[in-house]
């Protein structure tokens, strides 16, 4: 052990080396000396463990440790990932991926400088919310609107500026909680508003809100219970019934919406989720809903609703600490204008376009996958099965929507467990799952026009997992 660490080439010496001449050039001299050293301790580990490989010279070993370091260094720790699961809306995936408009729109704002607070026609100061606000009261006949960075922004936001020290009435069954920690009854508190529970967790009726109604209340507050179903013998109030009572004693009903559809999806088995315009016809005065669940955006909270609750929201302090970017408004901007064409829409907005595809086009996605894979897979059973994926991101519990599995089996079980993490760590990451042995990768979430991507990942892996 002893002579090998003797063997271990000095730093002047490996500088001498053409490859470490080329590194230089690239990364500069800092960078690569520190890296350097820290192949040299690799390899000094590996004697000292006894797994130094003796095949090839020591300088080599340190050099290869080295140049891996710096492929890792320069790989974004935030980066993309195939979405292999069929959930489309998956919040540790990143919600909904953009259109090529909405991505070109924040791309071309962030470049430049923009008229995020400007006002060209006047030479003034102007409000970032006005670049989207006429677009959404076309699209949803809202009165007035405002954005923030998301929809538990959005909440606490109308808490506070409609709710604070009065009471807001919520039914049982619905004081939900969200992902994280994300919890109704909390987030009220938070927004100084006092919670007036009424009826039970299965059933609420009208007469429970009526009957709780006093001086000192605020808002009626209804929520969507998006990611769970009471089931069996339930009732709850309807939107209508709610804003029909509000009239009478001139209270603000105000529905956090969860998802918020903006495209009719009834005929794509989503059947109970109303447009957000439908919703506003029946008279809401205040709603909100995230901007990358079913409306396929980016990450925004927004709130539509009668024009004195949204000038109260705008005159307070928390807009500030909520406000969305630059980048989120373009983005959104662009995803709102392609609602325009309402014939088009689901064609370019990629979330809209993989909740309506047809199960005809995703046989044949699946079809064109397999293609890829036949016969490049050694001891691997490869078929297309059809299953079931979810919706997923919160937004509608229990929808199962059909979808199709290239399905991988293996001869043996603990390489399917093994590929299955390969892809994960991969480059590019793929996201897929195990069931009963077989590895299944869904098609209903992934972009036709990255399967010859995906599929020389797996082959590699593959590969690389069998020797
Ligand atoms: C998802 C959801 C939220 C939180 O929205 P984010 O945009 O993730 O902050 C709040 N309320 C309901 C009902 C939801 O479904």
């Amino acid at each position: 052990m002893n002579e090998l660490f003797k063997q271990i080439p000095s730093v002047d010496i490996l500088l001498k080396n053409q490859t470490v001449k080329d590194l230089l050039e690239t990364y500069g001299r800092e960078y690569v000396l520190a890296t350097i050293r820290k192949g040299i301790n690799e390899v000094r580990e590996n004697i000292k463990a006894g797994t130094i490989n003796m095949e090839t010279s020591l300088e080599k070993e340190i050099l290869n440790k080295t140049k891996a370091i710096i492929n890792k260094d320069e790989k974004m720790n935030l980066r993309p990932v195939l979405n292999g699961t069929g959930t489309i809306l998956h919040t540790n995936l990143g919600r909904a991926t953009l259109s090529k408009k909405a991505i070109d729109a924040i791309v071309s704002v962030a470049s430049e400088s923009s008229n995020l607070e400007l006002n060209l026609e006047t030479g003034k100061r102007g409000s970032r919310y006005d670049h989207v606000v006429s677009l959404l009261q076309e699209l949803t006949g809202c009165e007035d609107a405002i954005v923030v960075n998301n929809n538990a922004a959005a909440v606490l936001l109308i808490l506070a500026s409609i709710s604070s020290e009065k009471e807001s009435i919520v039914s049982r069954g619905e004081l939900v909680e969200i992902g994280g920690s994300f919890r109704i009854p909390e987030v009220m508190a938070l927004g100084g508003a006092i919670l007036k529970e009424v009826g039970t967790t299965n059933k609420t009726h009208l007469k429970d809100y009526a009957e709780n109604i006093n001086k000192n209340t605020a808002l009626l507050v209804k929520v969507h219970t998006s990611n769970f179903a009471i089931k069996g013998f339930t009732e709850s109030v309807s939107t209508k019934e709610l804003g029909e009572l509000g009239k009478k004693y001139n209270i603000p009903i105000y529905y956090d919406l969860g998802s918020g559809a903006l495209y009719d999806l009834k005929n794509y088995g989503i059947p109970n989720e109303p447009t957000v315009k439908i919703l506003i016809e029946e008279g809401l005065d205040i709603l909100s809903f995230s901007g990358d669940k079913l409306l396929g955006g980016p990450q925004a909270g927004i709130i539509l609703g009668k024009k004195a609750f949204i000038e109260k929201m705008k005159k307070h302090q928390l807009l500030r600490a909520f406000r969305v970017d630059k980048l989120t408004l373009a983005a959104l901007e662009a995803t709102l204008r392609e609602y325009l064409d309402m014939d088009k829409v689901a064609e370019v907005n990629p979330t809209l376009e993989k909740l309506t595809v047809s199960k005809e086009t995703l046989q044949h996605k699946g079809e064109l996958l397999c293609s890829f894979l036949e016969n490049q897979l050694k001891d691997v059973t490869l078929t297309l099965i059809e299953t079931e994926a979810l919706v997923g991101g919160g937004s509608l519990p229990e929808l199962l929507f059909p979808s199709y599995c290239v399905s991988l089996e293996f001869n043996n079980n603990s390489l399917g467990q093994k590929l299955l993490e390969a892809l994960r760590k991969g480059n590019p990451s793929i996201m897929c799952r195990m069931h009963q042995d077989a590895l299944l990768i869904d098609i209903r979430a992934l972009e036709k026009d990255k399967f010859t991507k995906i599929s020389e990942s797996i082959i590699k892996e593959w590969e690389t997992l069998l020797k």
